[in-house]
Parts: C-alpha cells; structure tokens; sequence
C-alpha cells in the first residue's frame, strides 16, 4: 500500500468530527480536502504551505467541495506554525499531517528541507492532543529528501517511548529509494 494511503487508512480511524488538525504541506490541497471532510461543519483545519500555486489549487479544491470555511489556509513555512495556531489549540490538535518534498508538476528546487522540517515537527509534537497523531510521509528518492529522511527518522526515532510511539511503514518490497511512512502518537499521560 502506498505510504499516503497508509496515512488516510490512518487517520480516518482517529477522526470522527468536530476535531482541529494541521496539514503543514498543502500542495494541491488532495490531504486538506481529506482532512477537511473528516472534520466535519464544527471542526477546523489549518493548511500551510510556501507556494502561490499550492495556495491557489488548494483554495480551488476546497472551494469547489463547498468546504473552504473549515480551513484556515496559511501561505507561511510549517517551521512557522508556532504563531498561527490560536493558543486555545495548543494540545488538543488530534492530527498532524507532512508530506513531504516538492510539489508535483511543479519546481522540484522548491521542496522541503530538513532543518525546517525538524523544527516544524518539533512544533506539531507541542500541538498534538494526548491520543492524537503524527503522519511523516518521506521520500528519499531525491538528494535533499535523503537527507531530509534521514534527519527525520533519527529524530523522531529518539523521542521519548513513555511520552510517544514510533511506528515506521516501509514497503519491504519497493526499492529502497521508496518513500515511506512515519506515525507518531502520542500517548496519553498515565
Ligand atoms: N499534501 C499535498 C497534497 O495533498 O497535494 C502534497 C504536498 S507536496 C508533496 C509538498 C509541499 O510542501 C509542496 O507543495 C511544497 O511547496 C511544500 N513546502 C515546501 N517547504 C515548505 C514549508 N517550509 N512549509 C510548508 N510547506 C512547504
């Protein structure tokens, strides 16, 4: 299964309406629209992402689904995220979704870069709500997405095992340049 289904498999198991989340690399607005119609009319999305094009095919996307006012699109850097999302929200987000790289059909030198990816994860990890998710999908198929990967994973793999679990999804028999998933959630407190 594709790592991006294995993500959407996911996170439709923890949302069920009224929830906040966060797509921090909106693109063509395919993951926000998801996330969009799973929260339902009381919940609230908040989008982001540094592309003009990514903005406006993502607004296009949301507007034509009629589901635009649950979505708070921001043209900012997810390592930004900090000052966007309304204090009320810090902890109680339920998901958190990367996916990660370039924007397809677009400028591949525009993608995203792992200094600023670690420190938005670093953010998002504040956000979540205790049960609530973390989807990385990763590609390292490309040179900066390597080492973006790489930086991910090693990151991620050092976090707190009583405070998160670290669950990795590789498919065992796609090349080893294949993208890949990681789902962090973070537990509740005993
Ligand atoms: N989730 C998208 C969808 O459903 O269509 C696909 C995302 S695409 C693989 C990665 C996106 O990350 C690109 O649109 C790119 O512009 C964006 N990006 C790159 N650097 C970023 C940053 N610092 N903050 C937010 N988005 C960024």
């Amino acid at each position: 299964m594709r790592s991006t289904h294995r993500a959407h498999q996911l996170i439709r198991e923890v949302l069920s309406g009224g929830e906040v989340v966060i797509d921090a690399t909106a693109g063509n607005g395919h993951d926000t629209l998801f996330l969009a119609e799973l929260i339902g009319i009381s919940g609230l999305v908040y989008a982001f992402d540094v592309q003009d094009q990514a903005i406006g095919n993502t607004r296009q996307r949301l507007e034509k689904a009629g589901l635009a006012d649950r979505v708070i699109i921001n043209k900012t850097g997810h390592q930004e995220m900090d000052r966007i999302i309304s204090r009320e929200h810090h902890g109680a987000v339920s998901v958190i979704m990367f996916n990660l790289g370039y924007l397809p059909g677009s400028d591949h030198s525009i993608t995203t870069l792992r200094g600023t990816t670690v420190a938005a994860i670093t953010q998002g990890l504040q956000f979540l709500a205790p049960g609530g998710i973390m989807t990385v999908v990763c590609y390292p198929g490309h040179d900066e997405g390597n080492y973006e990967s790489k930086s991910v994973s090693e990151y991620l793999g050092r976090l707190d095992s009583e405070r998160y679990s670290f669950e990795k999804y590789v498919n065992e028999e796609a090349k080893v340049s294949a993208p890949f998933l990681i789902v962090i959630t973070k537990l509740e407190s005993l």
